[in-house]
C-alpha cells in the first residue's frame, strides 16, 4: 500500500489550488460564483507568441534542448534583463525551467541543508515555506508592518539573521501585497547583507513588469551590483505575457549556483518544453505592446476595487503598486456575527462566509502568513470585480 515519504508530511497542497477546486465544485452544483481567487492573467497569450510556437513545431524544434535552454531563449532573456534592469548576464549565469516555480524549487534544493534557515517576509507567496520544508530547510517568517507597507526593513532583516541563515526571499512586486521595494529600500537591505556574507537573496521578480509606478520594479541585483553574485533573480513569462500554461521560467545569478541548478534539472526534467522555449523567446524579444496594453487595464481594475472596498466599513484594502492582487485587512469583520448566528473568528471564517452568503471566492490571509486579511485577484474582468465588491459590501452590512 502507499506509504508517503517523510518529506511529504512536511508540506501542504497549495491553498490556491484548493480554493480553485472549491469554486469548480460550487459552480458545477449550479451556483453563480464571482471568482476572485485566480492567480493568472485573464488575457489570452499574444498572437505572435502562439505563432512562434506553431512555427517551432513545424520547423521540427521538437527535441531535447540544452539543459539551460536554447541559445535563442538565453539571448532573449539576456535582452529582457538588460532592458528592465540594465544588467548584462553571461550564458553561464542564466538558466531556464518549467516555470519560475520549478526554478525556485531547484535553487532551494541545490543550496539548503537540513536546518538551514530561509527568511520569508510575511505576507508571502504560499509556496515558499513549503518549498523550503520540502528541502529540509527551516522557513523563518519575518513579520512586516503596515507602516512599512508590509515590506521587510533593514532592522527587521538584521534582527532575523542567524548563523544558519542561507537565503532571504524577496518578492517584489509581492504576491499577495503588491508591494514594490523602492531603490532606497533595497539599498538599505543591501547594507545589512554586506555585513552578512553567508546570506544570499532569492529575488522573485515574476511580476516585475506589472507595475503601476511607471517603471518595472527595481531589482536588488541592479541597486547593489557588488552583491550581484549573491542575488538569484528569478522570473518568467507566465504573468507578464499571460503564458501560465506554457510553463517557462528562468533565473540569473552566480555561475556556480546556476551550474548546480542545471545539474538537478538534468536529472529531473532535462529541459523545459522546446516549444514553450520558442514561444517565450518570441515574447521576450518581440514587441512589448502586450505589457503596455495590459498594465493600464490592471490599474483601472485595481482603482475600482480599492475605491469600492474602501467604502465598506471594517475593510482596509492595501493599494498595490504592482502585480494583480489586493490584500484586504478585514480586522473589522472579526468578532461580528453572521445572519445565521456564527461568530467570525478569523479570516478563514470570513472567506467561507463570503463564499456561502454572497458567492464571492477569495483566499484567506492565513494562507499568506498574515491575518486577518483576504486576498482578491483582479486578473478578471471589471464587471466581475465591481459585482464582487458590491456583494462583499452586502455581506458585511448583514453582520451584527
Ligand atoms: N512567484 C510568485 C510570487 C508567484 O505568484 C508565482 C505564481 O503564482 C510564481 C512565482 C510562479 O510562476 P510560474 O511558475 O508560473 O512561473
Amino acid at each position: 500500500s502507499f506509504r508517503a515519504a517523510e518529506r511529504l508530511g512536511r508540506i501542504n497542497p497549495s491553498p490556491s489550488t484548493a480554493a480553485a477546486a472549491r469554486v469548480r465544485e460550487l459552480k458545477s452544483a449550479g451556483r453563480r460564483i464571482l471568482d476572485l481567487t485566480v492567480g493568472e492573467p485573464d488575457f489570452d497569450t499574444p498572437d505572435h507568441v502562439k505563432q512562434a510556437a506553431i512555427a517551432a513545431i513545424q520547423a521540427g524544434e521538437t527535441k531535447y534542448t540544452p539543459v539551460n535552454g536554447t541559445p535563442r531563449l538565453r539571448e532573449a532573456i539576456r535582452g529582457s534583463l538588460r532592458r528592465t534592469h540594465g544588467i548584462e548576464y553571461s550564458d553561464a549565469e542564466l538558466t531556464v525551467g518549467g516555470g519560475g516555480k520549478q526554478v525556485i524549487f531547484l535553487a532551494l534544493m541545490a543550496t539548503i541543508d537540513a536546518g538551514d534557515e530561509v527568511l520569508i517576509p510575511a505576507p508571502y507567496w504560499v509556496s515558499y515555506p513549503d518549498m523550503v520544508r520540502a528541502n529540509e530547510g527551516t522557513p523563518v517568517i519575518v513579520e512586516t508592518r503596515e507602516a512599512a507597507g508590509y515590506k521587510v526593513t533593514a532592522g527587521e532583516l538584521d534582527a532575523s539573521i542567524t548563523d544558519r541563515t542561507t537565503w532571504l526571499i524577496l518578492n517584489s512586486p509581492g504576491n499577495p501585497s503588491g508591494a514594490i521595494y523602492t531603490e532606497a529600500e533595497l539599498a538599505s537591505l543591501a547594507d545589512v547583507l554586506r555585513r552578512h556574507p553567508r546570506v544570499s537573496v532569492l529575488s522573485d521578480e515574476i511580476y516585475s513588469e506589472i507595475s503601476f509606478t511607471g517603471a518595472p520594479a527595481p531589482s536588488l541585483a541592479a541597486v547593489a551590483p557588488d552583491l550581484r553574485h549573491r542575488v538569484l533573480v528569478v522570473s518568467g513569462v507566465s504573468k507578464s505575457y499571460a503564458m501560465t500554461g506554457w510553463r517557462l521560467g528562468y533565473a540569473a545569478g552566480d555561475p556556480a549556483l546556476i551550474g548546480a541548478i542545471n545539474t538537478l534539472q538534468s536529472q529531473t526534467s532535462s529541459c523545459p518544453s522546446s516549444i514553450s522555449q520558442a514561444a517565450a523567446a518570441a515574447a521576450l524579444e518581440g514587441p512589448q505592446d502586450f505589457i503596455a496594453e495590459t498594465v493600464p487595464v490592471y490599474r483601472e481594475r485595481r482603482d475600482a476595487a480599492v475605491a469600492g472596498l474602501s467604502r465598506i466599513e471594517g475593510l482596509t484594502p492595501l493599494a498595490p503598486d504592482g502585480a494583480f492582487y489586493l490584500y484586504v485587512d478585514c480586522a473589522g469583520m472579526i468578532g461580528r456575527t453572521t445572519p445565521d448566528g456564527r461568530v467570525l473568528q478569523g479570516d478563514q471564517d470570513v472567506t467561507l462566509y463570503l463564499l456561502d452568503s454572497v458567492g464571492v471566492a477569495v483566499i484567506q490571509g492565513s494562507a499568506y502568513g498574515q491575518s486577518p486579511f483576504f486576498r482578491i485577484s483582479f486578473a478578471t474582468d471589471l464587471d466581475t470585480i465591481t459585482s464582487a465588491v458590491s456583494a462583499i459590501g452586502d455581506a458585511v452590512a448583514a453582520l451584527r
